[in-house]
């Protein structure tokens, strides 16, 4: 029987960790698989921790990670694969908006076809808010504009792996990840399965504007080398542009027909536009040699403070 670890990563999560814990318990205790619940606390600053250590003690079969400060979601999610000695890991968010309901299914999805992966699908996203759906549609479907490799569209980290991914997962170098790109980058067999995102069950979203774009230019960079060739392409069409220019300047002068020499407005228009140019591919020159700079440092990705329930910790 293979044996399944769910994989929660929880920030300042106090709100929700009692209904998550006992949604998640009554449908595990239902399968005859061995089962686990690896909790990581990012760095929560409310009452996770006690919460979760409280469920620790209680139930053997709960692990808890505690990192020593906030790393983010991916981070989080990394390090439960990282510590993950199971045949199966289902990643869940901490909020139920991904129903535990659901696992029982999922399994049997990934026993029937025998897929390495199952990434869960969300056919509608009623509990989001308009932005969060607006935004999530469009970022899904220009990273596939933009990106080299292909990616589902409309799916979350939610999805069930084997242990075939899981060690390609730890053997993956980089630092900065987009896990459910990797995942997807990967390969193997991967079968969709389809269900409807929930509301939250309580508490906000910790998933801020701010985290949210850095969330999508990490995906962006790690994926894409398309935004140089497009700054690229911007300063052709500049040189282009200069070209014709000229062209039509000299022309003018000796046809007659162009006053270039009285044309400040027009002057500062093109130092403005060429300088905006040129920053702009600065910039995103800027982001990839700092994400590369970052890479190169190799600092961890996240730094565990204590653990529960592993053994020999
Ligand atoms: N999360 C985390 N670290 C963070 C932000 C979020 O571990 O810095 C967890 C959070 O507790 C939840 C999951 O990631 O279990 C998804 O976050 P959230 O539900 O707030 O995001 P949303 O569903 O709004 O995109
Ligand atoms: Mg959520």
């Amino acid at each position: 029987m293979k044996k399944l670890s769910v994989i929660v990563p929880c920030y300042n999560e106090e709100l929700v960790i009692a209904e998550s814990y006992r949604r998640t318990r009554k449908v595990l205790s239902a399968i005859p698989n061995p089962t686990e619940i690896i909790y990581i606390n990012d760095g929560s600053k409310d009452n996770t921790r006690v919460l979760l250590n409280e469920i620790a003690s209680s139930d053997p079969e709960v692990k808890v990670i505690h990192f020593s400060r906030n790393f983010g979601h991916q981070p989080a999610v990394t390090a439960g694969i990282n510590n993950c000695d199971a045949d199966l890991a289902l990643i869940l968010d901490a909020d139920m908006q991904d129903p535990p309901e659901l696992i029982p299914a999922i399994m049997a999805l990934q026993e029937e076809k025998e897929a390495n992966v199952v990434y869960c699908v969300r056919k509608s996203r009623e509990g989001d808010g308009w932005f969060k759906r607006l935004s999530a549609k469009l970022f899904y479907r220009f990273m596939n504009a933009m990106s080299e490799v292909q990616f589902p569209v409309d799916t979350g980290d939610f999805r069930l792996i084997d242990r075939k991914v899981m060690d390609q997962f730890n053997s993956l170098k980089e630092k900065g990840k987009y896990i459910r790109g990797l995942i997807s980058w990967i390969g193997f067999k991967q079968v969709p399965f389809y269900y409807e995102r929930e509301a939250r069950v309580a508490g906000e979203t910790k998933y801020p504007l701010r985290k949210m774009l850095r969330f999508a230019s990490t995906a962006l960079i790690y994926f894409s080398k398309k935004p140089l060739k497009l700054v690229m392409g911007l300063g052709f069409t500049a040189v282009l542009v200069g070209l014709l220019l000229t062209t039509w300047i000299t022309l003018g002068k000796l046809y007659g027909f162009s006053n270039a020499e009285s044309g400040w407005s027009s002057i500062v228009t093109i130092i403005v536009f060429f300088g905006g140019v040129q920053l702009i591919t600065i910039g995103v020159l800027g982001q990839y040699i700092g994400t590369l700079f970052d890479e190169i440092k190799s600092r961890p990705e996240y730094i565990i403070d204590e653990k529960e329930n592993f053994k020999n910790d």
